[in-house]
């Protein structure tokens, strides 16, 4: 009798499980991005990277990894692309070297880790992954995150390799636009809103047991000022996941989503107002932050795996992967949905 009941319940907990939906959202950055600006062959490359790293993503979470997994998988392959501006692609610094952010959050317990302003770890995703699995702490910082990703196995490399001549003539064009109108931050900020103020990378996760992560990675924004921090890697601002509400990953404006405390207040809206991620988000992204200025969009899951796609900006490269759906877009009218 007792071996019949453990039967039925470990047969009831499969087809609960089984039940439970699986999804992957992803974000490649928000920002000013016409059609004007990328050639065809570029726009076939970003989505056919937007399409590996969804389909890697969903691939764990069917064979049964976990969400942190799926999150990891996604972001690595954006961060190896030079199209975007994470890992090999990242903008460079005022002082022209990389300085890479990112962060990771599980909503299951609430364990986050983030490394800041790293310059020789390959893949920061991973490193922020470390901190979260292998240490005490949430987040690290400059040479302490990079020492302690080496002594974790960790892929290093040259700070060079981090290089791409398009990051570089985004850097050149900012810099004459600052020496030329010797009006430092205006200038920046007048080049940057037509420049590559875009590329993050970002994904959300749900898994099979209903645990949601959020995952974020970014060499920040072309030109910031040696050691600046921005909002992917500060927890509550760029990245947050709680299994009560949803997980979010952010891009835009890094200074507006710390202090607007981003992914954190739309997860809390949900939490306690009881909205739907797609009001909360809507709110905080079209409402809060445009009347501010703040550029920029989110992804995000709910509980029940619906991804959420918001942005304030002409475009944002995003997707997501559900068992209806592949989706992959670009433009802020972009409808086209990519065949499984
Ligand atoms: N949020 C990033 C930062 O401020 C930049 C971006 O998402 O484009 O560092």
């Amino acid at each position: 009798m007792r071996l019949l009941c453990i039967v039925l319940f470990m047969l009831v907990s499969v087809v609960v499980a089984a039940d439970k939906p699986i999804a992957i959202v992803i974000h490649g950055g928000a920002g000013t991005i016409e059609r004007s600006q990328l050639s065809e062959q570029q726009e076939a490359s970003i989505r056919a990277d937007l399409k590996q790293a969804l389909n890697a993503g969903y691939a764990a979470l069917e064979a049964g990894q976990d969400a942190t997994d799926a999150v990891v998988a996604a972001i690595t392959i954006l961060e190896d692309s030079a199209n975007f501006n994470a890992g090999k692609g990242a903008v460079y610094t005022r002082e022209k070297s990389h300085e890479l952010d990112a962060s990771i959050m599980r909503g299951s317990d609430l364990q986050a880790g983030a490394v800041a302003g790293v310059k020789y770890t390959k893949n920061p995703i991973l490193a922020a992954q470390a901190v979260m699995l292998h240490s005490p702490h949430v987040m690290l910082s400059g040479r302490g995150a990079d020492a302690f990703s080496k002594a974790q196995g960790l892929s290093q490399v040259e700070n060079s390799y981090f290089d791409t001549e398009a990051r570089l003539q985004a850097w050149e064009k900012v810099d004459e636009a600052t020496r030329q109108k010797g009006r430092k931050e205006a200038a920046v900020s007048d080049v940057l809103d037509h420049e590559f103020k875009f590329g993050t990378v970002g994904a959300v996760a749900i898994d099979q047991n209903g645990q949601i992560v959020a995952g974020t990675s970014t060499g920040g924004m072309t030109y910031k000022a040696w050691g600046r921090i921005g909002d992917s890697p500060v927890i509550g601002a760029g990245t947050y996941a709680d299994d009560r509400s949803c997980g979010i990953s952010a891009t835009g404006h890094g200074e507006y989503f710390i202090r607007y405390a981003v992914a954190h207040d739309i997860c809390a809206r949900v939490l306690y107002q009881n909205k739907s991620l797609q009001q909360a988000a809507d709110e905080v992204i079209n409402q809060t932050l445009s009347t501010v200025g703040g550029d920029g969009g989110i992804i995000g899951l709910d509980t029940q795996g619906r991804p959420v796609m918001i942005f304030n900006t002409t475009g944002m490269y995003r997707g997501f992967k559900t068992a209806e759906e592949l989706y992959v877009a670009i433009y802020g009218d972009d409808k086209s949905v990519t065949s499984q």
